[in-house]
């Protein structure tokens, strides 16, 4: 993928003085649900209607959606609203289903894009169409299979191209349904800075109630819009009832939501704000000073271990290194978490540095 297309031009048609709204339920149900949350979040000022038809679900025996009914239900709640139809198609008789209804937006979810079989059977389908089309991340943290199956549709000759950062699944128990890992699609936006990225903080927060804080997190790194899940009764929902917001609460999520001014910048607070970044600099070079000293010391020890015939790896000092870390790391007030997973690359680049010391020596 050339990084030189403008992708965004769709997305400045589309959006207004807030970033791309795309709202709706995860699945259509009926199609008084569809019409009355269409007309909730078009009073919010959503620009697209989202609803899932078929339903790609974890464990069989799910609502695996309502099908193709549901699409005159969208078609429907187009004409009522003028809002544009976005859904998911897994596969190419999903896109021709939803090009008979006049969907506007098709986008490929989390759990298709992780297979380049079936996108570029998607992406054959979609062959030369003036088509909307979004790509979610992959569920695995893969960044290249995600520019991948975006490869794949712009091959196709869709020049309309988004892509949704909807989190990435985790074995790990965390606050999140999906781990954002934001560096994903940082890194996407760096790669392509014309490819509109739209945030999904309801697949990520999995909780109504964190729906917000993702969001405005994502709007403060520059996302170009967010989809998020909404529903006329939540609770009651055929699917994902514990992450969806009603129309009401997307206003409120909407008015809450502080956008960045960047163009208002005054001088004064760029002036603060090079000092601070001159500071972090600073300290930055100070933190690969000292990795590089531990590193140092790391061979030492590996070259004492290696003369006395120990072996590398000795657990208890490993959780003592750990322990200590975390009771530092608490008194200066940083997440437990966050060091443990630094302590955790530190160990493993240690062990590494140490086996390549010995094998060095037995050379
Ligand atoms: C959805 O948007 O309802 C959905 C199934 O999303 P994902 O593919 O991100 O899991
Ligand atoms: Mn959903």
């Amino acid at each position: 993928m050339t990084n030189q297309i403008k992708y965004n031009s769709w997305k400045k048609q589309l959006a207004g003085e807030f970033p791309l709204l795309i709202a709706g339920p995860c699945s259509a149900e009926t199609q008084e649900q569809v019409i009355e949350t269409a007309k909730g979040i078009k009073k919010v000022g959503a620009q697209i209607l989202r609803a899932g038809i078929w339903k790609p679900r974890t464990r069989p025996g799910n609502f695996e959606g309502v099908g193709a009914i549901g699409l005159k239900w969208m078609q429907e709640a187009k004409k009522q609203t003028g809002l544009l139809t976005a859904t998911e198609v897994a596969n190419p008789n999903h896109v021709e289903l939803a090009l008979q209804h006049d969907i506007d937006i098709f986008w490929i979810g989390a759990r298709t894009s992780v297979n380049p079989f079936a996108v570029q059977e998607i992406a054959d389908a979609l062959k030369g169409l003036d088509k909307i089309v979004l790509v979610k991340n992959p569920i695995n943290p893969d960044l290249a299979l995600w520019i991948g199956a975006l490869e794949r549709i712009e091959k196709a000759g869709i020049t309309k191209l988004g892509a949704i950062h909807r989190g990435f699944s985790s074995y790990k128990k965390m606050k999140y349904r999906n781990e954002p890992l934001w560096q994903i699609p940082i890194d996407l936006k760096t790669q392509f800075p014309n490819l509109p990225v739209i945030n999904d903080p309801s697949h990520i927060s999995g909780k109504s109630e964190n729906v917000f804080d993702v969001a405005q997190t994502a709007i403060q790194l520059k996302f170009d819009g967010l989809m998020i899940e909404t529903h006329i009764n939540p609770k009651d929902a055929w699917s994902d009832a514990r992450q969806q917001i009603t129309p009401d609460e997307l206003q409120n999520l909407k008015n809450g939501i502080e956008i960045p001014q960047d163009k208002a910048f005054d001088p004064r607070l760029l002036k603060s704000l090079k000092h601070l970044r001159n500071e972090i600099d600073e300290l930055d070079r100070e933190l690969v000073e000292i990795l590089a000293q531990r590193e140092a010391k790391t061979k030492e020890i590996a070259s004492l271990k290696f003369l006395e015939n120990i072996s590398i790896y000795q657990k208890e000092r490993w959780l003592d290194i750990l322990n200590k870390a975390k009771d530092n790391a608490e008194e200066k007030g940083i997440e437990n978490l966050f060091i443990e997973k630094i302590y955790r690359i530190l160990h493993q680049e240690s062990l590494k540095i140490q086996h390549q010391v010995f094998k060095d020596k037995s050379k």
